[in-house]
């Protein structure tokens, strides 16, 4: 949109795609989103300055489309989902869940909170669940993505977080290593800063099954065997002390725990991990020595590593190698999880959406804790852990979870094997759905609540560096659909509490009042001074650039050793199932796609679900470019078009998580990490057969 053009607004925002948190304007006229433009002073877009990708400059379409819902929708008689009145569906909202409550006990209901929603909205979504409903079954989609990373950075530095900013610590590093991350295509504003300083002279080491496109900037790619990431990164550990190559001061005076660790990386000589992950002996030997060689180094990941049945296991080996050669509390340097969604390192992890902790991850289990949040909310939280999103659906399908609130996620979609998903639904006898779209979610519900876009919404996110930003509304919710925190404090209010805030600002006061990580953080210094990163205790923090430069978040202010144990995936390939399938992102679309299939630009470049083969598995199997094939698992199968690809090796085939037809979660499995619930998407064994021409 031209700035110049005659009646168009101009809404400093923040994008509602990718957790690397650009910030641009939106432009609107009549109340209808035309475009986005960079914003007029880049201090506004500290993490992106005038940038933005392919999603942010045209993802905005879905905002206007024909499909958004704009009414309230009840289940009738006839089993048919009907337009209502806000009041009609708010009674049956409350109806609804005050029967199971009564029935069965507050934890009969759960609640899935939304990293899509802002922060302030999340905060209402956990307290609406243990306040209101009394339940301790609250959890969000991170448990999908990175809760290994959480569960792993917490034990080993002490915030489940990225430690470092993107622009002057990733953008700066002197080494990256980068594993189980399609940078370019997930978080493309942060891959163009890594491929800028590649091509200035920094070293790019890249570990993948599949050769994404990053890959192809590396100084070194090597191509590793799908669910053996623990071989490799414990022998670079094995490698780099055997050595003397690991940063002794730094382990000495800042670390616990080193001895353990020595110990257990011992069996993972370069002979055991070739034998394990594929890895060749030379491969393994000069990333060690390009890691330990450079003065900082950016360890990044994504859903690759954590994905795993043992996902937490992976994390621990990654920040144990970022440990042991000095690489935390130093510009340039740090631990790099990149988070998906726009908003899950506030909405789907600080704001307390977890069924283990409160609000700025404080202990449930502490009374004095418990105590203030009584005498915030007038209402204790339930002490108990609660159920992870995968428990819910197994608890649902025995009957013991019988109503679910999902604000915002679409877990028909996103679950692992969704035959599992569907009938864990179907048993449900309450489900409420808050969405801008009908989605294969909301196909299951009782009532389905009409929300707003982010580009109607005001509040915050917090991008993947720990950075909260302000959203703010550029247009109004289509019809009768309202912002999600409003939806939450009317049906908290027909139960019976007094919620009464005036707007999200005032929502954030609360969280700074009783989450100390965001202790200094309001809305009118985040107008002034353009985000603030956590943590930020009181109004006089600046906020914190990168974590840990004197002391690490434990009493004693070390870091400590986990040694990860060797993990192999869930399920291995047999006879059957002779083939690997792995999932993940393309650059045009997004999680479940409920936003860009609707978006004609996006759709254009690629419309529909496909599997990646490599050709000499293709030629194997007599398939050519374009087929049309079937994949089978153990739990399902899909038909899609095969397109042929060096990308993944031989014996690994790769599907995109976006579509409905032909998803990709028909086949993935029900392993998970014990520790963290995470599912593991990234290993499933399948069998691939030509079924005809396209
Ligand atoms: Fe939005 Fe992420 Fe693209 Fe930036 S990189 S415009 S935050 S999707």
């Amino acid at each position: 949109a031209d700035r110049r053009l005659r009646d168009v607004e101009f809404t400093e925002t923040t994008c509602g795609f990718c957790a690397v948190g650009c910030r641009f304007e939106v432009a609107s006229k009549d109340d209808e989103v035309l475009g986005a433009v960079p914003t007029e002073d880049p201090a506004a877009a500290p993490a992106n300055d005038f940038s933005t990708c392919v999603k942010g400059k045209f993802g905005y379409e879905f905002t206007n489309s024909d499909d958004r819902l704009t009414t309230p929708l009840v289940r009738d008689a006839d089993g048919d989902l009907r337009e209502a009145s806000w009041d009609e569906a708010l009674d049956r909202v409350v109806e609804g869940l005050t029967d199971i409550r009564e029935s069965a006990g507050p934890d009969a209901l759960a609640a899935f909170a939304s990293s899509k929603c802002t922060n302030e909205e999340n905060f209402l979504m956990q307290k609406f669940a243990r306040a209101v409903l009394g339940t301790k079954n609250v959890d969000n989609c991170a448990r999908l993505c990175h809760s290994s990373t959480v569960a792993a950075l917490k034990q080993t530095v002490g915030y489940g977080a990225m430690t470092n900013r993107i622009n002057e610590d990733v953008g700066e590093a002197d080494a990256y290593l980068i594993s189980g991350s399609n940078t370019t295509e997930s978080h493309p504003v942060l891959a163009t800063r890594i491929k800028r300083n590649v091509d200035a002279g920094a070293d790019l080491v890249v570990f993948d099954p599949r050769k994404v496109e990053i890959a192809e900037h590396a100084d070194q790619y090597v191509r590793t065997k799908p669910g053996y990431d623990i071989a490799w990164l414990n022998g670079l550990i094995r490698y780099i002390i055997e050595h003397d190559l690991h940063d002794e001061a730094f382990v000495e005076e800042r670390t616990r725990n080193f001895e353990d660790l020595r110990e257990k990386v011992e069996p993972f000589t370069p002979a055991e991990v070739k034998r394990l992950a594929g890895v060749p002996p030379v491969e393994l030997a000069r990333a060690a020595e390009t890691i330990a060689a450079a003065d900082s180094v950016v360890f990044g990941w994504a859903m690759g590593l954590t994905q795993h049945s043992h996902g937490t296991g992976n994390v621990l080996a990654m920040a144990n190698l970022a440990l042991v050669t000095g690489n935390l509390g130093k510009p340039g340097a740090g631990l790099s999880p990149f988070r998906g969604h726009n908003n899950v390192q506030g909405g789907g992890g600080d704001m307390g959406t977890l069924p283990n902790v409160l609000p700025g991850y404080r202990d449930l289990g502490d009374d004095d804790v418990l105590d203030e949040f009584e005498d915030a909310w007038g209402v204790r939280p339930p002490d108990e852990v609660g159920l992870k999103v995968p428990e819910v659906f197994d608890e649902a399908l025995a009957g013991n979870v019988r109503g679910l609130y999902v604000m915002g996620e679409n877990p028909a979609l996103s679950e692992p094997d969704l035959s599992h998903a569907d009938e864990a639904l179907e048993a449900l006898e309450f489900l409420v759905v808050q969405d801008i779209f009908r989605t294969e979610t909301a196909e299951y519900a009782d009532v389905v609540l009409p929300a707003a876009s982010f580009a109607e919404k005001d509040g915050t996110f917090t991008n993947t560096e720990r950075r909260v930003q302000l959203v703010n509304a550029a247009t109004s919710p289509p019809g009768d659909a309202r912002q999600d925190w409003r939806i939450l404090q009317a049906v908290a209010r027909q139960m019976g509490h007094g919620w009464e805030y005036d707007d999200p600002e005032e929502v954030m006061d609360e969280i700074a009042s009783l989450a100390p990580i965001y202790g200094g953080i309001s809305h009118e210094r985040l107008r002034e001074e353009n985000g603030l990163q956590w943590p930020c205790e009181d109004a006089d923090d600046p906020g914190t650039a990168f974590l840990y430069e004197a002391r690490f978040n434990f009493p004693d202010g070390k870091a400590r050793f986990v040694p990860a144990d060797m993990g192999r995936p869930g399920e291995l390939p047999d006879e059957e199932f002779p083939l690997t399938l792995t999932t993940g992102r393309v650059l045009y679309h997004w999680h479940t796609g409920t936003l860009t299939r609707r978006v004609e630009g996006l759709r254009h470049h690629v419309g529909e679900s496909f599997v990646e083969i490599n050709p000499e598995t293709a030629e194997s199997l007599g398939i050519a470019d374009a087929d049309r094939v079937r994949v089978s698992s153990a739990r399902g199968s899909i038909e899609v078009r095969a397109e042929l690809s060096e990308r993944p090796g031989p014996g690994v085939v790769f599907i995109p998580m976006h579509f409905a037809g032909g998803a990709a979660n028909e086949l993935t499995g029900e392993h998970v990490d014990p520790t963290s619930g995470i599912p593991e998407y990234k290993v499933s064994s399948v069998r691939v057969e030509r079924v005809g021409d396209l």
